[in-house]
């Protein structure tokens, strides 16, 4: 990835910290997340080229023996027999600080573009219970983040974008064929 793209990557990943601190300071009694709650990554995920290539990285810079273990669940995600995203490794994120766009989304309240047209607001379940309304500066614009992350993604890898890839199958070829960044 070129500087600058990391650059601005990683700007826009803090950013989406600082909009889920802000909301958790303010909803810290309906917010569930925290250590040891995966509910989120109970699928094997895709994601687009420029995250992709940030996982890359922060992939190749684990230890060894978490690197094999993280394989080995990648391996039994594409066979089928794993849901869950490869990089959870006993409930907790590996690469956490470069987790997602997505990953850092979940837990917020979200209001985006429904399939047919009208607007849609959802959280988890597990947060918010009993809140009758949310305040709309705690409301993530997730069709405004994507715009944003596909923006991104376009200027990292013009010929690729928008197409997404499933993780489990690039830590396979990571494994398999370690770059030299
Ligand atoms: S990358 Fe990390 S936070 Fe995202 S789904 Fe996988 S384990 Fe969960």
């Amino acid at each position: 990835m070129s500087g600058e793209v990391n650059q601005q990557y990683q700007a826009f990943l803090r950013k989406l910290d600082g909009f889920f601190a802000q909301v958790m300071e303010r909803h810290a009694g309906h917010m569930k997340c925290r250590k040891g709650c995966a509910a989120c990554c109970a699928v094997s995920p895709s994601f687009l080229p420029v995250e992709m290539d940030n996982l890359r990285r922060a992939f190749a810079g684990l230890p060894e023996s978490l690197r094999q273990t993280i394989a080995a669940q990648a391996g039994a995600a594409a066979a089928g027999v794993r849901r869950e995203c490869p990089m959870l490794v006993d409930n907790a994120c590996s690469v956490y600080g470069q987790r997602p766009v997505i990953c850092r989304t979940h837990g917020l309240p979200i209001l985006f573009a429904a399939e047919n047209g009208e607007k849609s607001l959802d959280h988890c379940p597990l947060n918010f219970e009993g809140v009758e309304r949310i305040d709309g500066a705690s409301i993530l614009n997730l069709d405004q983040v994507n715009q944003i992350l596909g923006l991104l993604n376009i200027q990292f890898d013009p010929e690729a974008a928008g197409e997404r890839k499933n993780l489990a199958a690039a830590i396979l070829e990571w494994e398999a064929h370690p770059s030299a960044d």
